[in-house]
């Protein structure tokens, strides 16, 4: 045993030498350093990294898993999956060891769970491109590639993405899936820090690439130029790319027209505005998963208004359940069709300064504290319940939460938001807080 544990260390100690030639200076020491992570093979093909706090196992395990994956993989000359815990935390039972085995391939946490294809309501509206991602995900890069997903806002392209991703992760394949937004991020910082090179090889030894959002690149020149040879080096050796967009491609202005061209290559699919049939399926669907159960009527008379949008048509859900909680009656069609009687006009769109505006004077703190640097308790749980409303009724990134909220890093707004989701599972007072604050939000 003793043996081994030497063994251990020598190999992750070795590990880290390597590591340290590979990433920036900074993020060694942040994030690597020993004793801050320590290492030991826990199985044939396990390898189990313990770090000193739950910041550095997440970001280990989101940023830099292919990097020491690589590293652990050449030194003991074989293929390992990685498990990250807390040092001192306890080893999961095996089933779960085996998900997060999972979970750590690709962006995987970066991935809705709700959102798979189990879940999307098929309709007329939206049957080629859901038949193109089932398609892309069951084979991928040797079907329609890339793919591109185009609709208007709302309408399911970020659902279908995560649902192509969601099914890579249960068949063990690596992939990246990132906004185009993160992208961008993720390769200033690579010029800034003369990491080009490394950006590139990230992405090169994955299955699979699935970028939401490409419309955020317009303008973005030198990104275009990056996207421009991530793409093509994967499209080279085979790798499926899968794209969204809210805008069709002839409109995308992209500088490069050989990226457009490039685009228009595979297969592109579009989404158009549900029907009645769907919207009622899809709301069908959505109370369901929620647990909740409701009227046949009230579903019937909420898919029957007009909405730009599914997002909107869940955001009027959400409304008429946050009430009759509130008030702890059963709902009728009379107060449904009251709350949301010109609703055909109104459209629910949260605005993120308003939900922190009312978190902040529901706990009674000034809003610069909200957005300060105090880690004190109740400072800490009112923006942590912030980060979670943002998330959920304004559909936000990790990376633009952060920043409203002084700059803080993605993954403290992960774990936020987590912490929240977690603990309202059990804790009654904390979901009372979130629905009378949602609720106020939504009745400005
Ligand atoms: P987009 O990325 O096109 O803006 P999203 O994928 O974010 O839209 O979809 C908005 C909301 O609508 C999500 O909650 C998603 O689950 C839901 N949605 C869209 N289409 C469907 C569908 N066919 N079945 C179930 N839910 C859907
Ligand atoms: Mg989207």
């Amino acid at each position: 045993m003793s043996i081994l544990n030497n063994n251990n260390q020598e190999i992750w100690k070795t590990a880290l030498g390597e590591i340290e030639t590979k990433v920036p200076k900074s993020s060694y020491e942040t994030w690597f350093k020993f004793p801050k992570t320590q290492g030991k093979q826990i199985s044939k093909d396990c390898f189990l990294i313990e770090s000193e706090s739950v910041f550095i196992s997440e970001y280990l395990e989101q940023r830099m898993y292919s990097v020491i994956s690589d590293v652990l993989c050449k030194l003991l000359d074989k293929e390992l999956e990685l498990k990250f815990k807390v040092l001192g935390s306890p080893l999961d039972s095996e089933d779960k060891i085996k998900n997060s085995l999972q979970d750590n391939k690709g962006s995987s946490l970066n991935l809705n769970s709700n959102y798979t294809f189990e879940n999307f309501v098929l309709g007329p509206s939206n049957e080629l491109a859901y038949a193109a991602s089932i398609a892309v995900s069951e084979n991928i890069g040797k079907t329609y590639n890339p793919l591109l997903i185009y609709s208007d806002v709302g309408l399911g392209k970020t659902h279908l993405l995560h649902a192509i991703g969601n099914k890579l992760v249960q068949d063990g394949s690596q992939f990246y899936y990132l906004t185009c937004e993160e992208f961008t991020n993720e390769y200033i910082k690579s010029i800034r820090t003369n990491k080009t090179e490394l950006f590139r090889n990230k992405y090169r030894n994955a299955d699979a690439l699935l970028l939401d959002d490409i419309q955020f690149l317009i303008g973005k020149e030198q990104t275009q130029e990056g996207f421009f040879h991530t793409f093509n080096s994967l499209h080279l050796s085979g790798k499926q790319i899968v794209i969204t967009s809210d805008r069709p491609i002839s409109s995308l202005k992209l500088l490069e027209d050989r990226i457009t061209s490039r685009l228009s290559g595979g297969l592109v699919v579009d989404i158009q505005l549900p029907d009645y049939e769907t919207r009622l399926d899809i709301l069908k669907k959505k109370v369901l998963l929620k647990g909740i159960k409701i009227k046949q009527e009230i579903l019937e008379s909420l898919s029957n208004k007009l909405y730009h949008n599914i997002r909107e048509m869940e955001g009027s859900l959400n409304k008429i359940l946050a009430l009759s909680e509130l008030t702890g009656k059963e709902l009728d069609i009379e107060s449904v069709e009251e709350l949301l009687g010109n609703a055909d006009t109104n459209s629910y769109f949260a605005d993120p300064e308003q939900i922190i505006l009312k978190v902040a004077k529901y706990f009674q703190i000034d809003i610069s504290d909200m957005k300060g640097k105090s880690r004190e308790q109740n400072l800490v749980i009112a923006r942590q319940i912030a980060m979670f409303i943002l998330r959920e009724d304004s559909q936000m990134n990790l990376t633009t939460i952060g920043l409203l909220f002084g700059g803080r890093d993605h993954t403290t707004v992960l774990h936020g938001i987590r912490k929240i989701q977690t603990d309202a599972a059990t804790n009654q007072n904390l979901r009372r807080d979130l629905l009378a604050i949602r609720s106020s939000v939504i009745n400005n």
